[in-house]
């Protein structure tokens, strides 16, 4: 059968795997990768299918497991359902039982998500992939297992599912097959999120069957619960990298630039995603020397947690996310500061002001800003010298979903590359209207098995021919040297694994950076070059 032809009580079928990916059915990239082919998805050996089941397409970033016998798949299906009942029940989910019976009952099937969702269009349209796809799969479970009398009237009410093992596999890895980004929700007339839809999938899977990325949950939420952040640095170990960064930035600019941290007389708390620290520690020394220039009372916090501002039960499970955003805002409120400013971290602004609105409560409802604005504030309001000459290159801009469409914070970072980047450019579509890196949801981080192979052909090849159509043709050759500003952590990563995968640095010289690099760059008060175009990172 093919990919085109599957419908969605297809998903019960017995076979070893539902949808083969063509590389020659991906859509062709613009100038400069008219011929390019994407690599076959490289298959799992034979030894890791034996434990995990990657009956779905072949690819997996979850450990979802390969029962032995019978009684085993029964056993983990009858969980699925129990879980499916909580999921509906509003005592186990008031959080977001209303949206997600709003999306249950509302689709008329007019496939204008379909349009709208990147990774349906650049797999070469599976079906399996398209937005209402695993939605419909859902609903007609509950139709057939969970509404008083489903079973009896199923041949009468299209409810064709068969809940076996392969059903409940397949549904777990279609919830990753899925950015959340959301773009199908803004486009569909009837309020549908099939976003949501998939992201309640993941919180069932989580809670009641114990199957989440192993990168979002043990690597991620667990172990920033124990040690203090999710990439494992440590309180102690913290305090040795940023005497580090301190150096470093001396040595680069010649400028002695303190890291504060616990300054019990700090109006803002900046809190960065961890990331930052190992990934790209320029992104955390120029915040502090914009912030030490512009005179802000700031600090950072060394509690356990307080300085990482990633929360991924965002992505995967409402327990997980309060665990991490209560930590957020006891420590803010230890510290007493008059705000708290994330930094360049997509999800975790989302985390901590727009979902943070439900969970930081009392004395811990501490005003919450993304660093966007208070940039825009420093820069706009000259409170740092800038010279736009030192960036005259070509930039552009990526949208982080959950800033803009989740948040509509469009404009403070356009202002701020208006003022400081002579040569910005818009990617088309922006801003509530973007397209998701590729890396949303927790896929920039998932590396395990051939997952990254997945998200760097399919869910991430919209935005790499967006960066690519941002440039012209003399613009894309390697002698220009040219940047797209991302100010997300997670989108960074996902940019810079496609610039690896598209070999993008050595054809095209595209660099990629946060905001505050750009502001340094061309900060007078400091000396030429903090951005080094000389090697790509
Ligand atoms: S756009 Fe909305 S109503 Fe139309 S098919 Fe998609 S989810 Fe259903
Ligand atoms: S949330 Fe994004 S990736 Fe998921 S179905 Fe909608 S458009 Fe597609």
């Amino acid at each position: 059968m093919s990919n085109r032809d599957l419908k969605p009580q297809d998903i019960a079928r017995k076979t070893d795997q539902l949808v083969h990916i063509d590389p020659n059915e991906l859509p062709r990239l613009p100038y400069p990768y008219q011929d390019w082919i994407d690599p076959e998805i490289e298959a799992l050996s034979e030894a890791k299918r034996k434990n995990r089941d990657v009956s779905l397409d072949g690819v997996t970033n979850l450990n979802v497991p390969v029962p032995a016998t019978d009684e085993e798949k029964e056993k983990l299906v009858a969980k699925f359902l129990d879980g499916l009942h909580k999921l509906l029940s509003k005592e186990n989910n008031w959080t977001f039982l209303q949206p997600l019976m709003l999306s249950l009952e509302n689709c008329v099937k007019c496939n204008t998500c379909s349009a709208a969702c990147p990774i349906f269009n650049e797999s070469g349209r599976i079906e399996a992939y398209r937005p209402i796809f695993r939605s419909e799969v859902l609903r007609r479970i509950i139709a057939r297992y969970v509404k008083p009398g489903g079973r009896l009237i199923a041949p009468f009410t299209g409810a064709n599912i068969d809940l076996n093992w392969e059903t409940v596999a397949r549904l777990a890895q279609l919830s990753y097959r899925c950015t959340l980004c959301r773009r199908c929700a803004q486009a569909c007339p009837m309020g549908v999120d099939n976003g949501l839809l998939s992201r309640e999938i993941r919180k069932l899977f989580s809670q009641e069957l114990g199957i989440a990325p192993q990168e979002l949950h043990e690597d991620g939420t667990i172990k920033q619960l124990e040690t203090g952040s999710s990439t494992g640095i440590t309180p102690f170990a913290l305090a040795d990298l940023m005497e580090f960064m301190e150096e470093d930035i001396t040595e680069r600019t010649g400028l002695s630039v303190k890291m504060p941290f616990d300054r019990s007389d700090a109006d803002i708390l900046l809190i960065h995603n961890a990331g930052e620290f190992l990934s790209w520690p320029e992104n955390i020394q120029a915040f502090a020397i914009i912030f030490e220039a512009a005179g802000l009372k700031w600090t950072m916090s060394s509690d356990l947690v307080g300085y990482d501002s990633v929360n991924y039960g965002l992505f995967y499970d409402d327990a997980q996310y309060v665990k991490v955003t209560l930590k957020h805002a006891e420590v803010a409120r230890k510290l007493g500061v008059k705000k708290v400013v994330l930094g360049e971290c997509g999800h975790a602004s989302k985390s901590a002001i727009a979902i943070g609105d439900r969970t930081w409560l009392a004395d811990a409802n501490i005003p919450r800003e993304s660093a966007m604005v208070t940039l825009r504030d420093v820069v706009l309001n000259g409170r740092v010298k800038v010279d736009p000459e030192r960036n005259n290159f070509p930039v552009t801009l990526h949208d982080p979903c959950n800033l803009t469409r989740a948040m509509g914070i469009i404009e403070p970072q356009r202002e701020v590359l208006r003022r400081i980047a002579p040569q910005f450019r818009e990617m088309t579509p922006h801003g509530v209207e973007n397209y998701c890196c590729g890396g949303g949801s927790g896929f920039a981080i998932m590396q395990s098995h051939n997952f990254p192979q997945w998200r760097n052909a399919i869910s991430g090849r919209r935005k790499f021919a967006q960066i690519l159509g941002a440039f012209s043709r003399d613009e894309l050759d390697p002698a220009v040297n040219k940047y797209v500003c991302a100010p997300c952590s997670n989108c960074k990563g996902q940019i810079r694994d496609m610039i690896n995968y598209y070999d993008a640095w050595e054809r095209c010289h595209l660099q990629y950076g946060g905001l505050v690099e750009l502001v340094v760059n061309c900060m007078a008060d400091v000396p030429e070059g903090f951005i080094e175009w000389d090697e790509f990172h």
